[in-house]
């Protein structure tokens, strides 16, 4: 989920120096890896299970997401790698592994208006002569009952009988459950789970009755958190005035970072195909930090 992906406008500044020579060398690496690689699994097979596992057909996003294959390759799948984010240092490191398909949760097209110069040339490069297709899932991933992001969250904190919650673009993008948990052993779950202490809204009690997750970053929609009964909100990120409103609204917020929420259905994924396909699997860890 992000609710800040609506006017972006790939690439983002990926701050990653200048060109170098890595996509002609890893270019001449792949010529030599082509032939050594053309048994893999075919991709076409994967990408249209991903299409059907996850109902991209029926999953209404943000206007200019593209969910599903955003680029292919001719030399079929061996070796699946999950990344959160589709970007120029997550493409080298998939390559460096040798990956001929990369899951991503945030992809590389939320504009019609994306020239090919620059980094976006370089990256455009490296995937194409590197033979690293790219599959992405954006809100179908966040929603999946089996292999969301919302729902495996919810499981790693240890949350049980998860209901729907958040209803947005016609449908329930969220989950909650009931707790008799405090707001103080929450915090410890989220940072036992995340790797990191999140950032915390005081703005209600000290109880957590009710919990709803929604990740990635909807800290702007606390709103629709709070017009659903929920006294805790769990999202990745929000901005500084949410402060204020989860205050007004008296509800406690707890952002757990929009990378570190949103690791878990890529993974998953990636590990339901390669076990589905037989396949090699690697998870791309580049923490944002955010
Ligand atoms: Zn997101």
């Amino acid at each position: 989920m992000d609710f800040n992906h609506r006017n972006k406008i790939f690439p983002p500044d990926l701050g990653l120096g200048g060109r170098n020579n890595s996509a002609v060398d890893l270019g001449l690496v792949s010529v030599l890896c082509l032939d050594e690689r053309v048994s893999g699994v075919s991709l076409r097979k994967i990408s249209e299970y991903c299409d059907r596992l996850l109902k991209v057909d029926e999953i209404e996003d943000w206007s200019g997401a593209v969910n599903g294959l955003q680029v292919e390759n001719r030399i079929g799948v061996s070796h699946v790698v999950a990344a959160v984010d589709g970007s120029l240092a997550t493409v080298r490191k998939a390559v460096s592994l040798g990956a001929d398909l990369m899951i991503v949760h945030h992809g590389l097209f939320w504009s019609s208006k994306q020239p090919w110069v620059g980094r976006n040339y370089e990256l455009m490069e490296l995937l194409v002569q590197s033979g690293l297709a790219l599959y992405s899932s954006h809100l179908p991933l966040d929603v999946h009952p089996r292999f969301g992001n919302n729902v495996l969250l919810a499981k790693a904190l240890g949350l049980k009988t998860l209901e729907p919650f958040f209803f947005d673009r016609g449908r329930n993008l969220g989950v909650k459950a009931k707790t008799r948990w405090s707001v103080k052993a929450l915090v410890e779950r989220m940072t036992t789970t995340l790797g990191h202490p999140p950032v915390v809204l005081s703005g209600g009690g000290d109880q957590c009755r009710a919990v709803g997750i929604v990740t990635g970053g909807a800290g702007a929609e606390l709103k629709i958190a709070a017009a659903e009964g929920v006294d805790t909100f769990i999202t990745g990120e929000g901005p500084h005035w949410t402060h204020a409103l989860a205050e007004e609204l008296g509800i406690n917020v707890i952002y757990g970072g929009h990378y570190a929420t949103e690791t878990f259905g890529v993974r998953a994924l990636s590990e339901h195909l390669a076990k589905r396909f037989s396949l090699k699997c690697s998870f791309v860890d580049h923490p944002t930090g955010l």
